[in-house]
């Protein structure tokens, strides 16, 4: 089965959900964020939330075996099986192996596109300190990308390897950065073409 998948990387605070959730909705595919997903097992204190929360408030990945389940089990519902968004998943390279092994195992013949967003670490500092969210003390937020530059950074050479990496500077406006998005998606990518 043919299945659009994007992936969006990028540091945090590079605006991966706010982009996510606008495409998801323009193309009719889940918009699935892992952290979001944490955050809501976490305030309903579900057994994920109270193992991932002590990971999570001091800016570090949660273990990985965490995630993977729950990745298999959300990748194979109804509303997946034309597409998704993946947002903050994967975020090591470990977690991009088990992705392609699943992607492999689920039979779908992925057109995945990597949509991987630039934005300069001063702009990143400014934009969290401004969010304001939990996890967006300024300690957090350092250690937050440096787990970045340590972990997530390698996946982002792993898929240019596949050939199938865009990289989109995301300091311009929300709505240009949404433009450059769909473009990506659309030319290259030739997902859902006449959408929008
Ligand atoms: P941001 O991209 O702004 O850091 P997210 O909502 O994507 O925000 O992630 C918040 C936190 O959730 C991360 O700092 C991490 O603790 C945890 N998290 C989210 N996705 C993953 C993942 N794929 N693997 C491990 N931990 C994750």
């Amino acid at each position: 089965m043919s299945n659009s998948g994007l992936v969006f990387l990028g540091p945090p605070g590079a605006g991966k959900g706010t982009q996510a959730q606008i495409l998801a909705t323009k193309f009719s595919i889940p918009h699935i964020s892992t952290g979001e997903i944490l955050r809501t097992a976490i305030a309903q204190q579900t057994p994920l939330g109270q193992k991932a929360q002590s990971y999570v408030d001091q800016g570090e990945l949660v273990p990985d075996e965490l995630l993977l389940d729950l990745i298999r089990d959300r990748l194979n519902q109804e509303d997946a099986q034309t597409g998704w968004i993946l947002d903050g998943f994967p975020r090591n390279v470990e977690q991009a192996r088990f992705l392609d092994a699943l992607l492999g195992e689920f039979n779908q013949s992925c057109d995945c596109g990597i949509i991987n967003l630039h934005v300069d670490e001063e702009i990143l500092v400014e934009r969290l300190l401004l969010r304001g969210r939990k996890d967006d003390q300024e300690e957090t937020i350092r250690r937050r990308l440096q787990v970045y530059h340590e972990q997530t950074a390698p996946v982002i050479s792993y898929y240019q390897e596949q050939g199938n990496l865009y990289t989109v500077d995301g300091s311009s406006d929300m709505e240009k950065v949404t433009e450059a998005i769909t473009s990506i998606i659309t030319d290259q990518l030739e997902i859902g073409s006449g959408v929008g």
